[in-house]
């Protein structure tokens, strides 16, 4: 298999602003967006582990579930055809042709789509639907949606693990695989703050510690390393891929003042978040604040074909 490095180091870019001036702040953003040239982002990091650990099984396909936009389903068919697995996606919903940016990406890397209807997909999980697939398909590496799992939370863990201290670490949401890693490896460092995309994510703490326990499997050190941790939920603009005009004009400001692209469904939001709560006085003067850009640049194009915009000029 082709090295999956280099893709350790990404680079941290300093933040100038005026509002951060005002409150004696520093703000950088870590640019996994730029951790690999083709997959990039925390979908990369998730997948590492379990690529690894599905070489080491001798197994040649990896299957995976997605909505028809979803940044993991384009990770898993880049990191397949890079490092030489065929890739096979259970797609929720009909098949709408043609296909979007995020399919037709998908496709063009050799993954075997697959569409299933909203109830059948619901029972995804189930080990009667997994036989189905293993009947249907044959052996397989299966990824879960979203891709977090025990690997995918050990691949996250090395996000963070080569910088200096920050007092503050801002993290986007899903299904909170990526910040559980981060949270773990800061050792109770920092700050973490996870900003929720979904609309009621309060769940998401729970979940979060259940896969802190995952990793380190003790239940009093579980609430230690949780005791960092803290979910934000006031900026998921009406809830997963709901967008406003006051999140596209600041995506939109920022690039052109900081020429860094966001995506519109976690990153935005969380960016626009930590504004937000420098403005209310969340952040003690002097705090340094690292954003954690998680990627999922793929996407704009999704959001721009679905709502009939542009996000951005270039
Ligand atoms: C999937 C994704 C997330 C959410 O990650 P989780 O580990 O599921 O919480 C955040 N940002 C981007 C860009 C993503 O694609």
């Amino acid at each position: 298999m082709k090295q999956l490095l280099p893709m350790g180091y990404s680079p941290i870019e300093k933040i100038q602003e005026d509002l951060f001036d005002e409150h004696k702040l520093h703000v950088s953003v870590l640019r996994e967006d730029k951790n690999h040239p083709l997959i990039q982002g925390n979908k990369l990091r998730k997948l590492t582990y379990n690529l690894l650990n599905s070489k080491k099984k001798g197994n040649k396909t990896l299957l995976t579930f997605g909505g028809a936009y979803s940044n993991h389903i384009a990770a898993v068919a880049a990191a397949g055809k890079e490092f030489g697995f065929h890739t096979i996606g259970i797609v929720r919903g009909e098949e709408k042709l043609p296909l979007n940016p995020t399919l037709s990406l998908c496709t063009q890397n050799g993954m075997e789509l697959h569409y299933e209807d909203r109830t059948t997909y619901k029972l995804k999980n189930t080990q009667d639907y997994k036989e189905h697939l293993r009947n249907k398909f044959g052996s397989f590496y299966l990824i879960p949606e979203g891709g977090t799992n025990y690997y995918a939370i050990n691949g996250c863990m090395e996000i963070i693990e080569r910088y200096d201290e920050y007092d503050y670490i801002c993290c986007p949401i899903g299904t909170g695989g990526t910040v559980a890693g981060i949270t773990i490896s800061n050792q109770g460092k920092s700050k973490i703050l996870g900003f929720s995309s979904l609309k009621g994510g309060e769940f998401l703490t729970q979940e979060i510690r259940s896969q802190i326990h995952s990793v380190v499997n003790d239940e009093e050190l579980t609430d230690e390393v949780l005791h960092s941790f803290e979910l934000v939920t006031d900026f998921h603009f009406g809830g997963y891929a709901k967008i406003t005009e006051d999140l596209l004009n600041f995506v939109r400001k920022f690039y052109s003042s900081h020429q860094i692209k966001w995506d519109l469904l976690y990153n935005g939001k969380m960016a626009y978040g930590v504004y937000e709560m420098i403005k209310q006085g969340f952040f003690p003067e002097h705090s340094r604040i690292l954003l954690v850009h998680t990627g999922g640049i793929q996407g704009i194009a999704g959001i721009e074909e679905r709502n009939n915009i542009r996000i951005y000029e270039d």
